[in-house]
Formats: structure tokens, C-alpha cells, sequence
């Protein structure tokens, strides 16, 4: 990969390698939402609950390969559904460059250091799996 391929390439023409390079793993996105009402009173809520197949601590999948088996909710982010990507974390680095803003200082691809999102404190501390929760509206938190 180039040097800072990100800023001279547009998610559209970057290579598979790099597609997945922006990730910075931090597994927000494997968190629920709730979409609440219709039309221009559709609200997006974040929560904590996490999907069943997330390592709680990690922040990783446990089932990567079968994971659109298993959660029939998946979704693999693809050039072709960019445009639905407001609904992912405002850290998301898909979500950044769709933006046209720039990469946060603790994305791994500038820091060189994957344990900088943890210490950046993006990940979230105290998710709850989908199969413990009873009332989802009382886990919602803050817009990530
Ligand atoms: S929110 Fe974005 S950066 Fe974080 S794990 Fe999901 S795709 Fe990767
Ligand atoms: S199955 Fe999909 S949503 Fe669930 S933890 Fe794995 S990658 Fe995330």
C-alpha cells in the first residue's frame, strides 16, 4: 500500500488491500441500532447490545467466516452500499472519507499502533450481547 493512500485515492478507486486497511477495528458498527419512526421523524438510536457473535473485550468477531449465516443482519460494507453509510459510528473511517474528512491521529494507519483506538477510548466498555437483553430502549447511548 501507498503512503497515506487515503488522501490521494477516493474509496471508490482504492484496491481490496486498502479497502480493508481502513478498518481500525474497533467493532462499534457490530452494535445494534434502534430506527425509530417514519419519514422526517425516523430517529437512529445507538446502543450498547452487542450482536451474539462480538468478544465483548476484543472487540472482534468470533464467527468471521460464517457470519452472514449466522446473523442474518451482517453487513458487509462494500463499495456498493456507500451510500448507506450514515448509519455507521461517526470514528468510522468508511464513513469519514465518504464525508470527505479526514482520518482521525489514532487510526492505526497513522499511529502504526493497533492498541491506539482502545486507548483513544473508541471502543465501547460495557456492551451487553443481544441474548442477555430484555428492554433494548434501556441500553441506548450517546450518538457514536
Ligand atoms: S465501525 Fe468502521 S472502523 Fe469500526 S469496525 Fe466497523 S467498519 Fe471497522
Ligand atoms: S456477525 Fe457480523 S455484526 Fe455480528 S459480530 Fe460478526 S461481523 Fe459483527
Amino acid at each position: 500500500m501507498k503512503e497515506r493512500f487515503w488522501q490521494t485515492k477516493s474509496l471508490l478507486e482504492m484496491n481490496d488491500q486498502e479497502w480493508e486497511a481502513l478498518c481500525d477495528g474497533c467493532g462499534l458498527c457490530c452494535y445494534r441500532k434502534i430506527l425509530d419512526g417514519y419519514g422526517k421523524h425516523e430517529r437512529i438510536y445507538f446502543t450498547r447490545i452487542a450482536c451474539n457473535q462480538l468478544d465483548l473485550t476484543s472487540g472482534k468477531c468470533c464467527n468471521y467466516p460464517r457470519r452472514f449465516e449466522l446473523e442474518e443482519d451482517c453487513t458487509k460494507l462494500t463499495k456498493q452500499n456507500l451510500p448507506d453509510f450514515s448509519w455507521l459510528p461517526k470514528t468510522c473511517a468508511y464513513r469519514l472519507l465518504y464525508e470527505n474528512k479526514p482520518l482521525f491521529d489514532w487510526h492505526p494507519l497513522i499511529s502504526r499502533d493497533p492498541n491506539s483506538v482502545k486507548l483513544a477510548g473508541i471502543p465501547i466498555q460495557n456492551g451487553i450481547h443481544e441474548a442477555d437483553v430484555i428492554e433494548w430502549f434501556d441500553h441506548v447511548i450517546e450518538d457514536l
